[in-house]
Formats: structure tokens, C-alpha cells, sequence
């Protein structure tokens, strides 16, 4: 784990040396493309009229800038509420803290066995790693993270998880890891399959571990979405009941949450509502039939306070996690989930990513984007992604010990290791660029000697391989714009 209690950094490769395997895999790149262009198609017919999905993004964005704007009295207020509901709530700083506490409350409970609804935040977390290492034996009901689980992979999307493999591969999985299972094509058969495994883990289970979309300050309530039922089955079969999120899904009032949820379903998957929506406010009561006797919340922060003291970056905490970003992204829909080597990956996680993690181990996942503009046109609470993906290219290469005086007083200089990519050589250059730049002789002088000699260097110069690789060598005209320009009387005014 990160020394601050960041998410951990995820080691290996960085999102350049890795994208040239993602791109040379056809079938990867088939899968991607199929499962893309049919949640675009979907979400597009979800907001045919712009005026109405410009309505209503600017009533999410709104409800959740306000909640942004009054964290910390809404994190109380929804502590206090829970409390008053039967509901235990705890405080981790670090994804360590947040580990330790879920296992305490499950080793004071004596479970052995965890049935578990999907959660981002818990595999921020490494949670069934850690309960793995202690003994609990933790089992992932939503379809495409038990499909991961049994693969021993990571997520690929943060919304369906294996997104990445097609049906025969699940099907060669499956016969692989389910005993007693013939290997079939038959997508209800798979499924059939899983539902059998899964029914029987959901029946036996010591306690269930879900995330949560939104919690609710006003009545303290969590908000949990799903398609399958397995978060509802997970919250209310087994007796104990753990959920664990991120401080940033608090909202104000229960009325803040149907524009919520107007947009999330419809960004994410083209629907217009989830099959359940799951609304926790409590234990089981005396003389209900059903439910947890015990349930408890992990308020989770890692690294979220500190993107929360800036101004700007702290957009990046509006966000519902809904993808529309990544399903739109045109690297994200090239490359897939892993080349990002990260828990979030996309747009949200580049610039999500280097904040919780550092920009010493996440520097690079910035520029890993083409700032088209399409992941911020689709996000429903309008992050504006491009904009926080340059101010941390910027971030990162900042000299360490100079404050930020090119920014607003109330900007901050709190991005973790900013000035990590700042190499001296390209320091160098920039500052012999701005000598050049600044002095219009020395600038012409310097350019046309550039363009002359730049023709004799050969197009497997070390400095040019990489641009050649794919591209022709630019070649230099003997003659300036400015040299055209005036021969035909377009800037006399320019001197020579
Ligand atoms: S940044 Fe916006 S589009 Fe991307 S996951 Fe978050 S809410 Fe959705």
C-alpha cells in the first residue's frame, strides 16, 4: 500500500510499454469494439433529446457539487443517521485501516466464508486478497466478477468487469473451474451454471460484503444498484452485513437521489432503470422475517480528502462511476482495462489514478489521452476531464520546490508527488526553447538552421526512430510560411 494509504500502486510495465500488446491482439480489440459500440448505441438511445440530457446532467452535476461542497458536515450527518438506524459506521484513512476493520468485524463475528456484490472500492482495497491471507475464503457473486475471480484476473471495466473475454473463453473457464461441468456454448447454460454455484455460496455464507452507489446523509440510507439480484441477495441472506465505499458517494437528501439515477443506469448501460434498487437503512428490526441482525458501513478516504482541498481537482470526485467515459473513450475502446494497470481505468482513472496513487506511480496514465473531449460530453455529473488531465500533465512535471503561482490562491499544490516526471533534459530544452523563442533574430536564425539541417538527419536517427516507426520524415522547406506570406504581400509588415 501506498505510504499515505493510497490505493496500492500497481507495479509492472507503465500504460506505453504495455498498449503495443493490447493493440496487437485482435481478439481483444474485436471484443472491446463489439461490447463498445453496443453500450454507445444503447446510451445514445437512452438521451435522444439534448435539451432534456442537458437538463439533466446539469441537476446531477448540481446535486453533486453540492454534496462535494458540504462533505464534511454530510459525512457526520450520515454517520449519526446510520448510527441512530442500528447501523455500526467506521472510519478508515488507508485502504490498510479499511482491510483491518472488515476483518475485525469479520473474525468478531467468526466468519469463515463471504459472499460478496461488486465493489470498486474493495478492489481498491485488495480486500479478498487480504481475507484470503487470514483465512476467509471471500467469493464474488456479480457474474462478470466471479467469471475474473475464477480467471484469477482483475477488473477491465469498472461496470462489467470481464468485458474483455467473449463467450468461448468463458466457456473454456467455466469447464475448466466448475467440476462436473461439460463445456458449453450455451449462454443460459453458463449462466445456469454460475446461478448454481453462487446459490449455494449466497445459503452458507458467514457474512456479505457490498459497495455502495450512493448513501444518503438525509435518512442515512445506501443506495445500491445491480441487474442480477446479487447485491440484494448479499446484503440480506447472510447475517452479517459489510459495506464498504468511498466518502465521496454521500449525498444530501433522499430527493438528490432519482436525478442520480435517471442518469447512472442509462450512462452505463443503456437502461433506464437497474433491475433492483437496493435501499439499506438498517438492520433487521424485531418481527421482520428477513435481512442482516448486523450491518456495518466502512466510510473509506485513501487519499480522497487530499484531492478534496483543490479546487479544480476535486470535480474529479463528482463522479457516479457510471463508464460513459471509458465506453467513449477512443484509447480506453482500443487498448481495454489492464494496459491501464490500474483499479480504475479510462478516463476517470487517469485522472483519478495519479491522485490517490501519486504521480511518481501514475504519471503516466495523463497522457494517456488524446483530450478529444468525448469522455467529458457523455459524463453525466460533467466532470471536465480533459481539463483535470492537463493541470496533472502539468502537475507532474512542476518543479517540486516551486509553489504553484500561475494558478488561483485557492489552488493547491496537494497533488501527491507532483513533479515526479520531470526529467532535467526536457527541463533543459524547454528552457532553450524560451531563450529562442523570446528573441525574434535568434528565433528565425535558430529555425532555419534547424529546417537545413534537420533534412540530412537519417530516419532512423535515435531521436526520429519512434516518429518514423509509423510515419513518413517530415522534410523541411527551403522557404519559411512567412517567406510565401510576404512574397505575396500578405505580412510586408513582418521584418525579415
Ligand atoms: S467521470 Fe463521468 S463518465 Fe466517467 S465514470 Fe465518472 S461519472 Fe461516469
Amino acid at each position: 500500500m501506498a505510504a499515505d494509504g493510497g490505493m496500492h500502486a500497481e507495479h509492472g510495465p507503465r500504460f506505453a510499454e504495455r498498449a503495443p500488446d493490447a493493440l496487437n491482439n485482435p481478439q481483444l480489440r474485436r471484443n472491446f469494439r463489439r461490447a463498445m459500440d453496443g453500450l454507445m448505441a444503447k446510451r445514445a438511445a437512452q438521451f435522444p433529446d439534448p435539451a432534456y440530457w442537458a437538463e439533466l446532467r446539469e441537476r446531477g452535476a448540481a446535486v453533486k457539487a453540492r454534496a462535494l461542497a458540504k462533505l464534511p458536515d454530510l459525512l457526520e450527518r450520515l454517520e449519526s443517521r446510520l448510527t441512530a438506524n442500528g447501523v455500526q459506521v467506521h472510519w478508515a484513512e488507508t485502504t490498510e485501516e479499511a482491510n483491518a476493520i472488515v476483518l475485525g468485524i469479520l473474525q468478531q463475528a467468526g466468519a469463515r466464508t463471504v459472499i460478496k456484490g461488486k465493489s470498486m472500492v474493495s478492489e481498491e482495497m485488495h480486500l479478498n486478497a487480504h481475507l484470503e491471507r487470514h483465512g476467509i475464503e471471500a467469493v464474488e457473486s456479480d457474474l462478470g466478477e466471479y467469471i475474473i475471480q475464477l480467471a484469477g484476473e482483475t477488473p477491465s471495466h469498472i461496470v462489467m468487469p470481464c468485458i474483455h473475454k467473449n463467450k468461448d473463453e468463458i466457456s473454456d473457464l467455466f469447464a475448466e473451474k466448475i467440476p462436473g461441468l461439460e463445456r458449453t456454448g450455451d449462454v443460459d447454460e453458463l449462466t445456469a451454471a454460475a446461478r448454481r454455484v453462487l446459490r449455494e455460496r449466497f445459503a452458507n455464507a458467514d457474512a456479505g460484503i457490498s459497495g455502495v452507489n450512493f448513501a444518503v446523509a438525509e435518512t442515512g440510507t445506501l443506495v445500491l444498484i445491480e441487474n442480477e439480484g446479487n447485491g440484494r441477495l448479499s446484503t440480506t441472506l447472510p447475517p452479517l452485513h459489510i459495506a464498504v465505499t468511498g466518502i465521496e458517494k454521500v449525498v444530501e437528501y433522499l430527493d438528490d437521489i432519482p436525478p442520480l439515477l435517471a442518469l447512472l443506469p442509462r450512462s452505463a448501460t443503456g437502461q433506464p432503470i437497474t433491475t433492483y434498487v437496493n435501499m439499506i437503512s438498517g438492520p433487521r428490526k424485531a418481527g421482520e422475517k428477513d435481512g442482516p441482525t448486523a450491518v456495518h458501513l466502512v466510510l473509506l478516504d485513501a487519499g480522497r480528502s487530499r484531492v478534496y482541498q483543490d479546487v479544480e481537482l476535486a470535480d474529479t470526485l463528482r463522479c457516479i462511476r457510471c463508464a460513459a467515459c471509458m465506453n467513449h473513450c477512443p484509447v480506453y475502446t482500443r487498448v481495454g482495462g489492464h494496459t491501464y494497470n490500474a483499479i480504475y481505468p479510462g478516463p476517470i482513472g487517469k485522472i483519478l489514478t495519479p491522485q490517490l496513487q501519486g504521480l511518481d506511480a501514475a504519471g503516466d496514465q495523463p497522457h494517456a489521452s488524446t483530450l478529444c473531449n468525448a469522455c467529458a460530453e457523455v459524463c453525466p455529473v460533467k466532470i471536465p476531464i480533459p481539463d483535470l488531465l492537463v493541470r496533472l500533465r502539468r502537475e507532474a512535471v512542476r518543479p517540486t520546490e516551486t509553489p504553484a503561482t500561475h494558478l488561483p490562491p485557492l489552488y493547491s499544490t496537494v497533488v501527491k508527488d507532483g513533479g515526479a516526471e520531470r526529467s532535467w533534459t526536457e527541463s533543459l530544452v524547454w528552457a532553450g526553447w524560451r531563450l529562442v523563442y523570446t528573441r525574434p533574430l535568434l528565433y528565425r536564425m535558430v529555425t532555419r538552421a534547424l529546417a537545413w539541417g534537420g533534412n540530412w538527419v537519417p530516419a532512423d536517427a535515435p531521436l526520429m526512430r519512434d516518429w518514423t516507426k509509423a510515419r513518413a520524415k517530415p522534410r523541411f522547406k527551403p522557404r519559411t510560411l512567412h517567406d510565401l506570406a510576404r512574397e505575396r504581400g500578405y505580412l510586408n509588415e513582418v521584418p525579415k
